[in-house]
């Protein structure tokens, strides 16, 4: 049975024991409202570790002003059937108090990898999530920690994050999962509308074209980002954030198509802002 607890001297309690047992631990940072995205990297930690804890916290921190820190929707129950089916040991479910107790004022920021893509339109969103993530790590201990690609940016900002700062887990990246008709899974994807859902196919459309092209031989970024860019604008509803192509690493801008390159889109639906990628290694 799925414990589920909100204090971190719980976690460190349950983490403890296992540790005295000599039990492996696995860990999935989550904001909730689960679906088969998140699912994916909790059966990933179930399938290589003996026990997997997974936190479900929405993270104020994180949040910029005017973005949707109130209506991001919530399901406590529906999350803990989800990860008690999957495997999962213990959920940690935190209060923006517990996680931020009075007087706090201690951050963990990153100069390099945050000044494109999401870090340009949330200028303070990767400060929130390495200092939330460092806290967690240190609340739970893992000895994995797993992530989507669908974040493909905070994916790297957390790996760079851990080797700089020693950190003892070992971080592994875990593939987007989509819709049936390609649209990435998202706790965000409940904001649309029936129109604006039909809508947001645009992003997995102008995505696995781009995948295509690169594939076909496309190298010059310039090239491939206007060839995406004009194929989501052909939906009214849709309107640009960015499309743009970095190396996977260093999340910097790149000229050409080469090594381990990300290429990446954020593009509103209405109000709703979505995101997707891919990431292609070229010799
Ligand atoms: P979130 O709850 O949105 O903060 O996401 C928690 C974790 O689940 C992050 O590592 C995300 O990258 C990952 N995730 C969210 N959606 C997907 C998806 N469609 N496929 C794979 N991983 C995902």
């Amino acid at each position: 049975m799925i414990k589920v607890v909100h204090t971190i001297k719980e976690v460190r309690q349950e983490v403890e024991n296992w540790r005295k047992e000599g039990k492996s631990v696995g860990f999935v940072p989550t904001m909730g409202y689960l679906h088969e995205g998140h699912q994916s990297l909790i059966a990933n930690s179930v399938k290589d570790n003996d026990k997997t804890v997974v936190s479900v916290f929405v993270n104020p921190m994180q949040f910029g002003v005017g973005e949707d820190l109130e209506s991001y929707p919530r399901d406590l129950e529906k999350d803990t059937k989800l990860c008690e089916e999957t495997g999962a040991d213990l959920i940690f479910n935190p209060e923006p108090e517990e996680m931020y107790a009075k007087g706090f004022c201690s951050f963990v920021d990153m100069n390099g990898l945050t000044k494109e893509l999401c870090g340009k339109s949330r200028p303070i969103h990767f400060r929130g999530v390495c200092t939330v993530v460092s806290k967690l790590f240190n609340i739970v201990r893992p000895d994995k920690a797993y992530f989507g690609q669908k974040d493909a940016q905070q994916l790297a900002v957390i790996k760079r994050m851990v080797a700089d700062l020693n950190i003892a887990v070992e971080v592994i990246g875990c593939p987007i999962i989509r819709e049936e008709d390609g649209l990435a899974k998202s706790s965000r994807n409940t904001y649309l509308s029936a129109e604006e859902r039909k809508a947001a196919l645009i992003l997995s459309k102008s995505i696995f074209a781009g995948k295509k092209m690169v594939e076909e031989g496309m190298r010059d970024s310039k090239e491939l980002i206007k060839a995406m860019t004009d194929i989501i604008n052909t939906e009214k509803l849709a309107k640009i954030d960015y499309v743009d192509v970095v190396d996977f690493e260093t999340i910097e801008k790149c000229d050409k198509i080469q090594g381990e390159t990300l290429v990446a889109i954020a593009v509103y639906i209405g109000k709703t802002r979505l995101i997707d990628n891919f990431i292609v290694d070229v010799k």
